[in-house]
């Protein structure tokens, strides 16, 4: 590979114009003089043209600059390089900005997904047809009653206390309408399906104390159907593949998953505040939803192998929860003010729903 060359002799200023191939051992001038590379000492080497000139270590005095008719880019230019960057005095740099430039952009995929991905999981969950979620939280539903082989409490009194109790904590922003039942069974929890589905268990209304406690857990259960929790959580285990269940595909494994969805903290914030913003808005003081969680949590401790399956494990509870109950009622509250989710009366019917049923 031929190029041009200018040759000083460093004695003078003028050099001569030369004719010098580059070969794989070195280079070689007209007169069949060989600079081989190892002997090569770059002295200069530019950016704009991509020219470059050495020194022979073997003589004292005459350069050698090689001129490049495509500068930097010049297929003779980079035939040197392969020999060793250190022949055009281009370092790694290049490759090496390559590799970081990839790794940068790969770790701000992974961020941005990281970030993204309620994003992306909330666009999938406002794409899906309210009649999707229903026809999912009908399948967790039917699920849990089948699990546990029991029915949805009824009674007249009982019906009509709890359907009171759903119309007080009623809000606007809901994308479909809350359905609440009572199931049969002594365990201390609630669930949210997803559709609007709530399921209250006769263990939680048995064991609480006023009609504000099951009001104030029906309204954390409001905030998770109102920021569609229980779709969001189904997409996060099944993916896309939750559209198959729904066109005939795999509905048991929605059932499965549904019933097993416990929430992230910060899910659990997001409901606790709405219900905070509901109880507020509908005048009931969160005295009975702090009560509830702070009476349930003491028993969580005592009885924790009794108790695995109870609310918490739903509803995973933190004391930060309970500080901001707290402080929301100190904050909030005027003693005396607040009205209660129903009356004594109402409140024992409630309580007996699943009771009268079984007669
Ligand atoms: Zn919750």
């Amino acid at each position: 590979m031929k190029v041009k060359a200018n040759y000083c002799d460093g004695i003078t200023a003028n050099f001569k114009v030369l004719e010098v191939s580059i070969g794989p051992s070195g280079l070689t001038l007209p007169s069949g003089e060989v600079w081989v590379y190892e002997k090569l000492k770059l002295i200069a080497s530019s950016k704009l043209d991509g020219s470059v000139t050495y020194n022979n270590k073997d003589y004292d005095g005459p350069n050698l600059t090689l001129v490049f008719d495509k500068g930097i880019d010049d297929p003779a230019r980079d035939y040197l390089k392969r020999f060793s960057s250190h022949l055009t005095g281009d370092s790694n740099w290049h490759f090496v900005r390559w590799q970081i430039v990839t790794t940068a952009v790969i770790l701000c995929l992974m961020f941005c997904f990281y970030l993204g991905y309620p994003y992306l999981n909330r666009a999938i969950v406002s794409v899906i047809p309210n009649s999707w979620a229903i026809k999912a939280g009908n399948l967790v539903v039917d699920g849990l009653y089948n699990e546990y082989s029991s029915n949805a409490c009824h009674s007249a009194d009982g019906d009509y206390a709890l359907e009171k109790l759903v119309e007080t904590l009623e809000i606007e922003g809901l994308s479909y309408p809350l359905r609440v039942e009572v199931v049969d069974h002594q365990q201390v929890n609630a669930l949210t399906a997803a559709g609007g589905r709530v399921v209250i268990f006769n263990g939680l209304i048995t064991k609480a104390t006023s009609a504000d406690e099951v009001a104030g857990v029906l309204a954390h259960e409001t905030g998770h159907v109102y920021y569609q929790h229980p779709l969001q959580g189904l997409i996060n285990v099944l993916g896309f593949s939750i559209v198959g269940s729904f066109l005939g595909g795999d509905a048991a494994s929605v059932a499965v998953v549904g019933l097993s969805l416990s929430y992230s903290r910060d899910l659990e914030r997001m409901a606790d505040e709405k219900a905070l913003e509901i109880l507020q808005d509908k005048k009931i003081s969160a005295q009975g939803i702090l009560d509830f969680f702070e009476r349930t949590d003491k028993k969580e401790k005592n009885e924790i192998v009794a108790e695995l399956e109870d609310i918490f494990s739903t509803h995973p509870l933190s004391k930060e929860r309970i500080n901001i109950f707290s402080k929301h009622i100190a904050e909030n509250e005027i003693k005396g003010t607040s009205i209660s989710a129903l009356s004594a009366e109402e409140w024992e019917s409630l309580q007996n729903i699943c009771n009268e049923s079984n007669e």
